[in-house]
Order: structure tokens, then sequence, then C-alpha cells
């Protein structure tokens, strides 16, 4: 390496919310940071912020919310005394709305690196050996810098089957998915998971008929089982058409859209979509990352291999995020990233797996946090079970949405928390509240002995903590 190689404390690859938060704790620490993101906007402009800004977490957000206001306005609004004639959808003016969001936050994410002075590098990073990175822009130009410590966090990508070959017009992935630009008559949705379920959402409530085909024989397999079957009742309600156990086997266009075969029930059958959207979970991104030449151990399914404290097995590299095993969540790769750039800075952080709480968005909400009921049986533990319904919650009522419980499972012996699921309105906003008790390892009685205000929905959580010991006040 020459005299004039830039020299680093710290080097980030990808600038997603692993990435961009490691490379913010870095530069607080007082490490000479830099990170390398490769990602270009929709206006074709380098972005930061990866998957989670631009295509993932913040956009999808951006139509629900969207999508939800119009559904409530057009049947709910009519409850409340209030008339709304002529409501219509302007998709353009939606993705628009959208779209002004997501720059708005990639941009204050390049505010966030200014005053932190980290240097952006534009362009594809590359292990290159001997603690170095070499980053190829756009245009094919080459620099290689030189960091003590490198932080991998490349991110995934939308998986793909052979079956329904992505073409981002009429076979779309979830990015093709957040900007159509009419609401499709008909849409056909592959993988009931957290995507399908929150897209297909998005769609339906613009009007769209939406089939969802999901291999599985189980619905949410990772939820609750009582939360999944309750909220595969309400959604199917809704209007969402589940197909559980289908297969699908091909798909072939026609001139107006596709047409999809799959297996059901040992039946072959058939359904035409106008847009199709493949949602099968994602995979990790090393490509072009020069893993293998640097000799970084991957497993079989392509995640980087990392110890407890996101160490690769290569000095001085670590892995944070979507790359490495855990559950693809924006708020885990945001905690490893921090804890990275502490144990570099010699502190001792410890990331708890087993209290990374969930959210689905749908509405109403999903939410979890720690063990599910089917979980303890299967492990052999003996529990204790507090329900509410937000049927009986008076703030739920005053909003008109009483759909949906909290469930709250106890240590039969210890009382202490093991799990908090819930179905209902804000379920993202009340499982923090599980979250942290849980984290103070706190009991079902000391969640019952806190004065929750009145009235809040925060009170259906109080009172499933109640129901541990069979003393909820209002069932
Ligand atoms: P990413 O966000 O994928 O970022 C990786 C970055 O690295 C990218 O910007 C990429 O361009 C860059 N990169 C990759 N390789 C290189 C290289 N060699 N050189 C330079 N740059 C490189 N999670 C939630 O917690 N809540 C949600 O509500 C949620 N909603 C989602 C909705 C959708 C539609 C999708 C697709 C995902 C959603 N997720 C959500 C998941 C979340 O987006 C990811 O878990 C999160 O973005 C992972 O963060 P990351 O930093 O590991 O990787
Ligand atoms: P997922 O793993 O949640 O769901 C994929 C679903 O597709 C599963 O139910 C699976 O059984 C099914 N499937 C797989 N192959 C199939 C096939 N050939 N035919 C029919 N069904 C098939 O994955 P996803 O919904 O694509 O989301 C990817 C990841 O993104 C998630 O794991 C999640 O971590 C993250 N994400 C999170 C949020 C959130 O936190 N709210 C939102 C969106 C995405």
């Amino acid at each position: 390496m020459n005299d004039n190689t830039q020299s680093y404390d710290v080097v980030v690859i990808g600038a997603g919310p692993g990435g961009y938060v490691a490379a913010i704790r870095c530069a607080q620490l007082g490490m000479k940071t830099a990170c390398v993101e490769s990602w270009l906007g929709e206006d074709g402009n380098p972005a930061l912020g990866g998957t989670c800004l631009n295509v993932g977490c913040i956009p999808s957000k951006a139509l629900l919310d969207s999508s939800h206001h119009y559904e409530h306005l057009k049947l709910h609004a009519g409850d409340h005394g209030i008339s709304v004639s002529n409501i219509a959808v302007d998709v353009a003016t939606m993705v628009a709305r959208k779209r002004k969001i997501v720059s708005g936050l990639t941009q204050g994410i390049a505010g966030l690196f200014r005053k932190h002075k980290i240097d952006w590098l534009k362009g594809h990073g590359m292990l290159a050996g001997n603690n170095a990175v070499t980053v190829t822009a756009t245009d094919g130009a080459q620099q290689t810098v030189s960091a003590r410590n490198i932080i991998i966090a490349t991110g995934s990508v939308p998986a793909r089957i052979p079956q329904a070959p992505v073409d981002q017009n009429v076979i779309c992935d979830s990015t093709g998915a957040l900007s159509f630009d009419h609401v499709p008559a008909r849409l056909g949705v592959i993988g009931a998971g957290v995507i399908g379920l929150e897209l297909g959402s998005v769609w339906r409530r613009l009007g769209a008929q939406v089939t969802v085909l999901e291999a599985m024989d189980s619905f949410l397999a990772a939820a609750d089982e009582k939360i999944a079957a309750e909220s595969k009742k309400i959604l199917s309600k809704q209007g969402l058409e589940i197909r559980l156990g289908a297969k699908v086997t091909g798909t072939q266009m026609t001139g107006t859209g596709v047409l999809v075969s799959f297996e059901q029930n040992g039946q072959a059958q058939q359904m035409e979509f106008d847009k199709l959207v493949v949602a099968v979970g994602r995979r990790p991104n090393t490509e072009g990352l020069g893993a293998v030449e640097a000799g970084l151990a991957v497993d079989q399914r392509g995640f980087i291999e990392v110890d407890a404290s996101c160490r690769t097995n290569l000095p001085n590299i670590y892995a944070v995020g979507d790359v490495v095993h855990g559950p693809m969540l924006a708020h885990k790769a945001s905690e490893e990233g921090v804890a990275v750039a502490e144990i570099i800075a010699g502190q001792q952080p410890v990331i708890d797996h087993a209290l990374i709480p969930w959210v689905i968005y749908t509405w109403p909400e999903i939410a979890w946090v720690g063990k599910t009921e089917q979980a303890l049986k299967q492990d052999g533990v003996n529990y204790r079970v507090g329900t509410f319904p937000f049927m009986a919650s008076g703030r739920a009522r005053a909003m008109g949405e009483s759909e949906g419980l909290v469930k709250i499972l106890a240590d039969a012996t210890t009382d202490a928390i093991l799990g908090v699921h819930i179905l209902g309105p804000s379920a993202s906003e009340l499982v923090s509240e599980a979250a942290t008790a849980m984290a103070f390892g706190a009991s079902s009685e000391d969640i019952s002995r806190i004065c929750h205000a009145h009235p809040t929905l925060a009170e259906a959580v109080h009172e499933a903590a109640l129901g541990v010991d069979g003393r909820t006040i209002h069932i």
C-alpha cells in the first residue's frame, strides 16, 4: 500500500441500519471512520440507508399508512358520524409521498455522516487483504483504503424461485411492489410471510383482489399459534385470500398478466393475476465482496459466520445485520452495529437476541417478544397464561379498534415473563413495554403492580398481566 492510501480506524461496508448506525457509533467513540455504500436511489443518485430506508421498512410503512387512511375513511368515517364522498386514490401522489419521505430520511443520514465526520466512500466495496478495502465507483474508478477494523454490513436481497422469474413489471419482488403505478385488479402474492401480508394488505386496501399463495400448511409459524390463528381470521375477513399449502409449480405470461400454476391439497390449480409479487424470503448478500478470496467463513446458506460478538473468522473483521444469522430486522442490525463499534472501542456490550421484538404492520398489528406458547410446550416449561381482549379495553372501543388481544406467558414457578404476544391497534408500540420489562427480568406481577394511565391501549397489557394470576378486572 502506498503512502497516499487513506487509512481509517474503521471501514464499514454497507450503509443500511446495521452499517450506518455502526459508523455513527464508531465516530462517536472517537474513531476515524469511513462507510462504503454502492446504493443508487430511484433518482439514480447515491443514497445511504440500505434496504430499510430505500426499499424496506420506511417505504412500506408509508404505503401502509396511506392505504390505512384510505380504508379507514371508506369503511369507518361513517361510524364517527363523518360523511365523506368521492373518496379516490391517486396512486401517483401516494407513491410520490413515499419517495419524498425516503429521500428526506436518506439525506438525513448523509447529514449525520457530515456531522460525525464520517467519510462516505461511494461505490462497491471489496475485501482486499491486509486490512484493506477496494472501492469501485460507478464510473469504474478505484481506490484502496486501509482499515484497522472492517465491519461488513452488506445486508440481504430478495430470494428468487425459478417458477416465478422477476421482471419488475408483471412479476415483481417487494421493491417492485412498492412502486406500482396503478392498483392492479388482481394481485397474486407468493409467500404469506411478513412482506406478503404487509404489501398484500396495502394493495388490498386500495382495491385489489389479493390472493396469497403460501407453500406451508401453517400460517405465520414464527408467531404464537393463537395470535396467528386470530390474525388469519381477521385478515381473511378483511378480504385477503390466504391459501395455505399452495405450492407454485410455474408461471406463464398471458397478454394481460400472468397465469400461476400451483398445487393445493394434491390438486393442480391455476389462477390469473394482473401482477404477481414474489415474497419468499431474503438471502444474505455477499456478492462481489471478495469473501471467498479473503478466506471469510460463510455458511451453506451464504450467511457470514460470526461468534456472539459478531467477530468473523478473520482478525479485526466483524459482520452485522441481515448478512449474519438471526432475524432479518432493522433494529437487530442496528443493535449489532452499535455493539461491534463498542467492542472495537474496548467496551463489553451484550446483545440479548432472545429479546428482539417482532412486528408485522398489518392492521391490527401483530407484535411479540420472547417465547411462543408452542415453544414453551416443546421445551417442557411450566407456564401460566394471561390474556386480555381489546374488546374489553375502553380506549380501544372509543377508537373503534377492538379486534385482537394481549397474551402474556409467565413461568409457573418464578412468574418471570417468558413471552408477550399482541394482536391489536398499535401493537408495534405496546410491545416495547414488554421488551423493557423482560430486559429488566420482570415478573407478570411487576407489570400488574405498575399504574397504567387510563384510558390507554397499554391497560390491555396491564390486564393481561393481572390475568396471569386470574385477576383481570374487566373480563
Ligand atoms: P441492508 O439494509 O440490506 O443494507 C445493506 C447495504 O449494503 C445496502 O445499502 C447495500 O447497497 C450495501 N452493500 C452491499 N454490498 C456492498 C458492497 N460490497 N459495497 C458497498 N455497499 C454494499 N425490518 C424491520 O425491522 N422492520 C420493518 O418494518 C421492515 N420492513 C421491511 C419491508 C420490506 C419491504 C423489506 C424488503 C424489508 C423490511 N425489513 C424490516 C427488513 C430490514 O429492511 C432489514 O432487516 C435491514 O435493512 C437490514 O439491515 P442491514 O444493514 O443488515 O442491511
Ligand atoms: P418471510 O420469511 O417472512 O416469509 C416468506 C414466506 O414465503 C414463508 O411463509 C415461506 O413459507 C413462504 N415461501 C417460501 N417459498 C415459497 C414458495 N416457493 N411458494 C410459496 N410460499 C413460499 O420472508 P419475506 O416476507 O419475504 O420477508 C423477508 C424478511 O424481511 C423477513 O424475514 C423479515 O425479517 C424482513 N421483513 C420484516 C418486516 C417487519 O419487521 N415488519 C417487514 C418486511 C420484511
